[in-house]
């Protein structure tokens, strides 16, 4: 039997990608081990949307380039695409180097290992073929993924993704329903749909679903509780989601609809396809929603060009928006970008200076806003139990984080119970079970 270890960096669909290879690994008769000394292969699947994630990778292979001897090396993911075989150059024991729109010829790139070739690659961008294998192995016992788009057709200036993960393409939505209902079937309740840009899903089939069409169906398979979707592009964000949601309640009350920066110039410049007014229409319609939406977001701050002015305006739609939570990072160049060839780029001291003062800023604002659901009873999945609190952890529909105690000694893991919040902190909620 040969052993596998492997690591993943970056989001969730990276996260998600790895438990479909695990699958395909699995199914190639290999078995996963839980540590790289271990292991005969050693897959690192590589983030590479800033310059810091894509080092990870190569500290860590630094650290088997002595004593990585009789083991195989493979890099998969947005590093993989962006470097290329210039990864056999930066470290040398790597001998599998593939990219995410060719993982359907997995298979076939390990049975080229096997039969002894030092050096292979899936590097191809030119697929209208998504990654998809029944023999996903899933991390997580309640809440499944199910990727539903992958790459992207954006050219935002900043951004390395349409260069690493290939052109957008969806996956039929009849697919999706069979895997949505075939994983109740097996126990999930609640679904996350994927996508670089989750809401401009386009049905390939004559069926023809939009994203809001999709969203609902996966809502109303039977079994399926709750569902969530990740990421939104503000340009194809329509009403119609917003509809979905008020009418269907297994989707939950939560979009993470990322601004980048509340400052229209910078918008345009960063090549986002929406102005700060057409943003805040869409907010607008998440507020006027019948349940109450948490609104989540991810800002840059340090874009090119971005003046204090800029920045004040960034500030301001945090103000004006009242985020639940927020991602937000200093802009880091990238390779390939648009942005590489804009002039004034913002000192690194400066970008730390406008990080530290968002990041403030949103604690605030999440003090604020959670201290708003004191007394409130909320439902929450079930996910663990914390030993040294002696608290279970449950989770909202609007994913906060709510952790409650329990007379009993019964595992609640799974189920679906009601807590009343009793505090509440800047990241997440505490209470009391009310049955
Ligand atoms: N497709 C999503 C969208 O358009 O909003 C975002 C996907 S991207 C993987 C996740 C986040 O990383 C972005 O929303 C952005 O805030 C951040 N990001 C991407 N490129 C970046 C860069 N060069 N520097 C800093 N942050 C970056
Ligand atoms: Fe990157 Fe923009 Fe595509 Fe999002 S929409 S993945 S930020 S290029």
């Amino acid at each position: 039997m040969k052993t596998f270890y492997i690591e993943t960096f970056g989001c969730q669909m990276n996260a998600h990608d790895s438990e479909k290879v695990v699958g395909t690994l699995l199914g190639q008769g290999y078995s996963q081990v839980a540590t790289p000394e271990e292991a005969e292969l050693v897959f690192y699947n590589t983030c590479s949307i800033r310059d810091k994630a894509e080092q990870k990778v190569f500290h860590r292979l630094d650290q088997f380039k002595r004593n990585g001897q009789g083991k195989t090396f493979a890099v998969l993911g947005c590093v993989a695409q962006q470097e290329g075989e210039k990864i056999f150059e930066k470290a040398p024991h790597v001998s599998l180097v593939c990219g995410s729109a060719s993982y359907n010829k997995l298979p076939e790139l390990l049975v080229q290992l096997e039969t002894g070739n030092r050096r292979v690659t899936g590097l191809s961008l030119d697929t209208d073929l998504t990654f998809e294998t029944p023999l996903t192995r899933r991390d997580t016992p309640h809440r499944a993924y199910i990727t539903i788009i992958e790459g992207c057709d954006k050219s935002c200036a900043y951004c390395v993704v349409p260069f690493t993960r290939g052109p957008e393409r969806s996956r039929t939505s009849a697919s999706v329903i069979a895997e949505a209902s075939e994983l109740a079937r097996s126990g999930y309740s609640e679904i996350q749909l994927l996508g670089q840009n989750v809401n401009s899903y386009r049905d390939p089939s004559p069926a023809g679903w939009n994203f809001a069409r999709l969203l609902d169906q996966v809502g109303r398979v039977e079994g399926i509780r709750r569902v969530r979707f990740t990421t939104s592009h503000p340009r194809d964000f329509v009403k119609e989601i917003i509809d979905a949601i008020d009418t269907n309640p297994a989707l939950c009350n939560h979009v993470h609809l990322p601004a980048q920066s509340g400052s229209s110039r910078v918008l345009d410049s960063m090549q986002r396809l929406y102005t700060r007014e057409q943003y805040m229409e869409r907010i607008a319609w998440m507020k006027a929603a019948k349940r109450p939406i948490a609104i989540t977001t991810d800002i840059i701050v340090g874009f090119p060009g971005e003046t204090e002015a800029d920045f004040e305006a960034t500030l301001a739609l945090m103000e004006e928006v009242e985020y639940d939570s927020m991602f937000s990072f200093k802009y880091s160049r990238r390779p390939n970008t648009a942005a590489l060839r804009l002039e004034d780029q913002i000192p690194e001291e400066e970008k730390s200076r406008r990080l530290t003062i968002v990041q403030e800023k949103q604690r605030a604002i999440q003090i604020r806003r959670n201290a708003a659901y004191l007394g409130v009873v909320e439902e929450c999945l079930v996910e663990g139990f914390n030993q040294a609190t002696g608290q279970w952890i449950g989770r909202t529909s609007q994913n906060k984080t709510l952790n409650f105690v329990r007379r009993g000694e019964e595992d609640l893991r799974g189920r679906y119970v009601e807590a009343r919040v009793t505090r509440a902190g800047p990241n997440s909620l505490a209470g009391e079970c009310v049955n």
